[in-house]
């Protein structure tokens, strides 16, 4: 039988990174993005390995959107078994009382509303089907405090809280969630967030233990491991992936 995953932000960076190492894997594709252009780069990406990929243009910031993302995706693959909820963005860096009310709307709105709406639609269709694996993006900002990425932050720690009392609820029906916690990884987020802020990165790589950022394709091989039945006993957990970051904090 086919296996099926959605994937939010997966135009880019981890999300695409997660859809190429799947498809490596015969899994088929939904991928969800607002960014057409990286959105079928990475259908392009899924198709050449074998597997079937569409791609759905959604802001998850709307419900009606994140609503449509899933309908679409049962219509097309008949189910979902897997889904990667990972889309997010980092704001500007300001320090929280220089930050703009609309910035703290747009940022809860994508990272911590979004996935709520996910997880509220995708979970439904997978009960239905007797279960399913979702893996949440949260971030090192999810598990300890930071400067600068306040707003962040709190959306992040909001993930985790979405995971863990997610299986309260909803493990003996057959579903596991799960997060992630990277540190600062090389994507084209970081890369953006690091070019405003310079100083930045080098003190991101000096205050991790393995001295240099993640890669995409590392935080990929985590998700696919979370997402699949070798993670089976695994549920509500939240791994870091940050180079010792965290645990020496
Ligand atoms: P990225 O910018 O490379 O990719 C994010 C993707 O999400 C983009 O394609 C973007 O178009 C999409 N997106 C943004 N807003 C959206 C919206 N409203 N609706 C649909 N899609 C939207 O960034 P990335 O580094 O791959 O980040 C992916 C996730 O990982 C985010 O949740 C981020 O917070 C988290 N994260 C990243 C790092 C890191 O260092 N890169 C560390 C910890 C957590």
């Amino acid at each position: 039988m086919d296996t099926i995953a959605i994937i939010t932000g997966a135009g880019s960076g981890l999300g695409q990174a997660t859809a190429v190492r799947l498809a490596k894997d015969g899994v088929n594709i939904a991928v969800v993005d607002v960014n057409e252009k990286g959105g079928n780069e990475t259908v392009e990406m899924v198709k050449k390995l074998g597997p079937d990929a569409i791609f759905i243009k959604a802001d998850v910031s709307k419900a009606e959107e994140v609503k449509k993302y899933v309908d679409q995706t049962v219509e097309h693959f008949g189910r979902i078994d897997y889904f990667f909820n990972n889309a997010g963005i980092s704001g500007s860096g300001k320090f929280f009382l220089d930050t703009d009310i609309k910035e703290i709307e747009q940022i809860v709105g994508i990272n911590l509303l979004g996935a709520l709406y996910g997880v509220r639609y995708v979970a439904e269709v997978m009960l239905k089907n007797g279960g399913g694996s979702i893996v949440n993006t949260a971030s090192s900002a999810g598990v300890i405090g930071q400067d600068s990425v306040v707003t962040y932050s709190a959306t992040k720690h909001g993930i985790v809280g979405l995971t863990k009392s997610m299986v309260a609820e909803y493990a003996k029906d057959g579903l596991r969630v799960n997060a992630i916690a990277p540190g600062p990884t090389e994507t084209p987020m970081v890369k953006s967030f690091y070019e405003a802020n310079p100083e930045m990165k080098a003190n991101a790589e000096a205050g991790i233990p393995q001295r240099r950022l993640g890669t995409a394709d590392e935080v990929a091989e985590l998700v696919t491991f979370l997402l699949t039945s070798k993670a089976q006993y695994i549920n509500g957990e939240v791994i870091r992936i940050d180079g010792g970051f965290t645990n020496t904090k």
